[in-house]
C-alpha cells in the first residue's frame, strides 16, 4: 500500500492546488492557474502522464502482493463502480489523499444538510428553488435552446438551460429525436450504463449496540468478483455520529449492493416479491456479520430494487451512471451540439459522485462566464 501511496499522493498534491473555483473546461484555465496557483503548474507537469492512466495501471507496476491488490480492487469498484483497470487513476489519487491528509467529515442531519445549504447558497445569490417541477421537454429552435416545458404545461423561456439529468435521460426524453445530430445522440445513447441497486433500508433497536462503527463493507465470496451482484455489500449506520437521524433507541441503517436492471423488467407482482426478498437476502447476510441478532431487531424494513431506485431518483434503468473505462473513452464536457444547452453532473466531467459533480457544476458555470469574470468571483470568495 505504501508503494501505491508513493505513486498516488503526487498526483493528489498538484491537482488539489488548482482551486475548484477556477475549473473550467476549456484552454483559459491555464492563465488561470498560472495567476492564482503558480507552484501547481510545476507540481503537475511531471504528473501529467498519470492523469490518463488507469489506476490499474499505476497497480501493475507496484504491487504484487495479492490481498493488497484484490483490496485496492474493491475500493476502486466502491468509488467508481469499476475495476482497478477499468477506474481513472485521478479518482484514486483523491481517495488516497483525502483520507491520508484531510479530515472525513459527516454532515450533521444527513445529507439534507447539504442539499440545505446549497438551498441556501442559491438564494443568498438570488436564485429562486422551484421544486416538484418535472420537465416534459427542453425547446429546441433551429439547433438553439429556447425554455423548458414543464408537466403542468407552462412553458419558461431561457436562452440558456442546464440539465442536470443523466445523459440518457436528456437525450432521449427531454430532447426530440430530431433535436440532435444522429451521430450525435446514437454515441451518447450508446454509451455503457453501470448497474442499479438493492437497497435495503432499515430501523433497528440499538440496545447493546454502544460500539457500533458507522461504516462496513463486507466482500461475502473472495474467490468472485467484487462486481458480481450481491457478492460486494455496503453499509451505512448514520446515527452512530448523529442519533437524532432516528428516534432514541433506534438505528437507521442503509445496506445496497449493485444489482442489473434487466431482470426486473416486465416481473409480475408475485415474481416481483419474490425476488425482491431473494435479492435483499445477501444484505440481511452481510449486515449479520456486523450485528448478528439483526433480525430480532427489526422494527421498519424497507426493500428497495432497481425500479425502486429508478422510479424514486429518475435516473435511466435505476443506474449508478456510465460505465466509461479508463484509457477507452472520456466523459462528455457541459456542451452539448444545441446552443444554449449545457449539461452537468454524474455522467459529465468528472464523473460519478458528489465531488465530481459538483465539479461539474463549477465547470459548466465558469465556461458560461469569461476567465475575468470567475478571478473576480474566485477573489471575492477570499479564496
Ligand atoms: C447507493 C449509492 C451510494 C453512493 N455513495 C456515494 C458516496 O458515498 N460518495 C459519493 O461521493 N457519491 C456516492 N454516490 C454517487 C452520487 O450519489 C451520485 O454520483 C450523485 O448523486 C449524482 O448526482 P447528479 O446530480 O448527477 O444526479 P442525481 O443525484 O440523480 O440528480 C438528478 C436530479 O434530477 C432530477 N430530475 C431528473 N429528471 C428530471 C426532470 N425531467 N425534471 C426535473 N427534475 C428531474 C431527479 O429527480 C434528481 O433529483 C452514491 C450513489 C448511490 C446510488
Amino acid at each position: 500500500m505504501a508503494a501505491l501511496e508513493a505513486q498516488l499522493l503526487p498526483l493528489y498534491e498538484a491537482l488539489r492546488l488548482i482551486p475548484n473555483l477556477l475549473l473550467r473546461s476549456d484552454w483559459r484555465l491555464f492563465p488561470l492557474i498560472a495567476k492564482f496557483s503558480p507552484q501547481a503548474l510545476p507540481k503537475l507537469l511531471p504528473q501529467l502522464p498519470k492523469l490518463s492512466q488507469s489506476a490499474g495501471q499505476i497497480l501493475d507496476r507496484t504491487v504484487q502482493d495479492p490481498f493488497v491488490r484484490a483490496l485496492f480492487d474493491l475500493e476502486c469498484f466502491l468509488l467508481s463502480g469499476l475495476t482497478a483497470h477499468d477506474t481513472v487513476a485521478p479518482e484514486m489519487a483523491f481517495m488516497f489523499g483525502e483520507r491520508s491528509q484531510s479530515v472525513i467529515d459527516y454532515p450533521m442531519g444527513g445529507s439534507g444538510a447539504i442539499i440545505d445549504a446549497l438551498v441556501r447558497g442559491l438564494k443568498k445569490f438570488g436564485g429562486e428553488l422551484w421544486l416538484n417541477q418535472h420537465v416534459e421537454k427542453i425547446q429546441v429552435e433551429r439547433g438553439r435552446v429556447t425554455g423548458v416545458k414543464l408537466r403542468s404545461g407552462e412553458v419558461l423561456q431561457a436562452d440558456t438551460v442546464i440539465s442536470n439529468a443523466t445523459l440518457w435521460d436528456t437525450c432521449n426524453h427531454l430532447l426530440a429525436p430530431e433535436d440532435l445530430p444522429k451521430p450525435y445522440r446514437k454515441k451518447a445513447l450508446d454509451t455503457p450504463v453501470l448497474e442499479s441497486f438493492m437497497h435495503l433500508h432499515l430501523g433497528i433497536k440499538s440496545e447493546g449496540l454502544e460500539n457500533l462503527t458507522g461504516h462496513h463493507v463486507v466482500v461475502h465470496r473472495r474467490d468472485r468478483p467484487v462486481t458480481e451482484p450481491g457478492n460486494t455489500c455496503m453499509i451505512s449506520i448514520p446515527t452512530v455520529w448523529d442519533a437524532q437521524m432516528a428516534p432514541p433507541g433506534h438505528h437507521a441503517l442503509h445496506a445496497y449492493t449493485m444489482e442489473p436492471f434487466e431482470p426486473w423488467e416486465n416481473l409480475d407482482q408475485a415474481s416481483y416479491k419474490q425476488r425482491k426478498q431473494e435479492r435483499a437476502e445477501p444484505l440481511f447476510l452481510a449486515l449479520e456479520k456486523v450485528i448478528p441478532d439483526l433480525r430480532d431487531r427489526i422494527v421498519l424494513e424497507l426493500i428497495g430494487t432497481p425500479l425502486t431506485h429508478k422510479r424514486y431518483l429518475r435516473r435511466h434503468r435505476g443506474s449508478y451512471g456510465p460505465g466509461i473505462k479508463a484509457g477507452r473513452a472520456m466523459f462528455p464536457g457541459c456542451k452539448t451540439p444545441i446552443r444554449g444547452l449545457y449539461r452537468v453532473g454524474d455522467s459529465t466531467t468528472p464523473g460519478i459522485g458528489v465531488p465530481a459533480v459538483a465539479a461539474s457544476g463549477i465547470l459548466c458555470a465558469n465556461t458560461l462566464v469569461t476567465p475575468a469574470q470567475t478571478a473576480e468571483a474566485f477573489i471575492g470568495q477570499g479564496r
